[in-house]
């Protein structure tokens, strides 16, 4: 059962702390973290009192089924043809609040909500909110250990069927289909497979290439699991590896290790960041490490913290961060290792670890 009375009452907390009289949540994953809900279309949280879910009525009947055993928790339903806008207001309104908050809000939504409630103080509070995510709980632990192990089953599909004459797509076909086999509910997002040339794009290439002997092949999935997700690249070198790709996958390897061994709670998230650039560095690539070092992971697979040299964030248990260092040459192609780990007292916790045996270079 989704802790989400105790995230309700840390929201609570926060509003109490901050002189705020309600919340209203827009963002999906926000509404369904809070709710169990995954289609919610708005949430008001108040101080004290009921909290409203706005469902549209095409997820009317699920939300009633979903939510069937949450205290608290009424659902608002906005008909076909209802100006949601209008209710959403009425419901603010109706509460006689002076201070609501809000996670992410449209342009046009905030100055409806203005100009309806002239009184009404509008407060950001997204990175409270970030805060409460950001630390997972061991229900949230659950389902992202199973969202790592379906992306390592997934990378392990990778190395089996990877070999010259290939055509990118196949393989990316064949890893989502090990993954959702296995349970996967679907990516956490756009299964990359960039070989040759092309694996110097850290975001991927085209996926239409045909894979040949001697390339670089940068693989980088993730599995979702109940909404939550993982993250894992491994670079492949089809055939026999020349020097320079030795050269290059030994010096990301290394950082990768060296990153993941300064990871604890307590730790700034820059000083990893900087363990890995200046290792690079060190070896002469840093100018081919063209992005930050690592992010948090959850219900989005981009989420806080940051693990970059301009992040501000110190690291505690319970984040789950990936530490993924890259080398990308233009002309020649790149190379990233990244893996999803968990931040324990003193150490980290890797998720989705191959295991020595199973080292992922062919
Ligand atoms: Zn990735
Ligand atoms: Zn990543």
């Amino acid at each position: 059962m989704l802790p989400v009375s105790s995230r309700i009452n840390k929201i609570r907390d926060i509003l109490a702390q901050k002189g705020i009289d309600a919340l209203l949540v827009s963002d999906e994953k926000n509404i369904y973290y809070l709710t169990g809900f995954p289609w919610g279309f708005r949430l008001l949280i108040p101080l004290d009192g009921e909290s409203t879910l706005f469902v549209h009525s095409v997820n009317y009947e699920a939300a009633k089924y979903a939510i069937r055993d949450a205290a608290g928790l009424r659902i608002e339903l906005i008909r076909v043809g209802e100006k949601w806008g209008q209710k959403i207001i009425s419901v603010i309104g109706g509460g006689g609040f002076k201070a609501v908050g809000f996670d992410r809000i449209s342009a046009t939504e905030y100055a409806r909500i203005r100009d309806s409630l002239r009184s009404l103080n509008l407060e950001c509070l997204e990175e409270a909110i970030w805060s409460l995510r950001k630390v997972k709980d061991e229900f949230e632990l659950t389902l992202i250990r199973r969202a790592a192990e379906l992306t390592r089953r997934g990378m392990i599909k990778a190395f089996e069927v990877i070999r010259p004459g290939l055509m990118e797509w196949e393989v990316a076909a064949e890893i989502e289909y090990e993954m959702r086999r296995l349970g996967s509910s679907g990516v956490a997002f756009d299964t990359i497979v960039c070989s040759g040339p092309e694996s110097a794009f850290p975001h991927g290439g085209f996926g239409e290439r045909k894979i040949e002997e001697g390339d670089l092949v940068v693989v980088d999935i993730g599995a979702k699991y109940r909404g939550y997700c993982a993250d894992m690249t491994r670079t492949f070198i089809v055939g026999k590896p020349s020097e320079k790709q030795k050269e290059l996958y030994d010096i990301v390897r290394r950082a990768q290790r060296l990153a993941i061994k300064h990871v604890r709670s307590g730790v700034r998230a820059k000083d990893i960041d900087e363990a890995a650039r200046e290792y690079i560095a060190g070896r002469g690539y840093g100018e081919y490490f063209v992005h930050s070092l690592g992010h948090g992971v959850g219900l989005d697979v981009h989420e806080p913290p940051t693990i970059g040299p301009t992040s501000e964030e110190v690291l505690s248990c319970g984040n789950i961060i990936t530490i993924e260092p890259g080398i990308y040459i233009p002309g020649f192609g790149g190379i990233r290792i990244e893996d999803t780990v968990l931040v324990l007292e003193d150490k980290a916790t890797n998720l989705t670890e191959i295991s020595e045996g199973e080292e992922l270079i062919s």
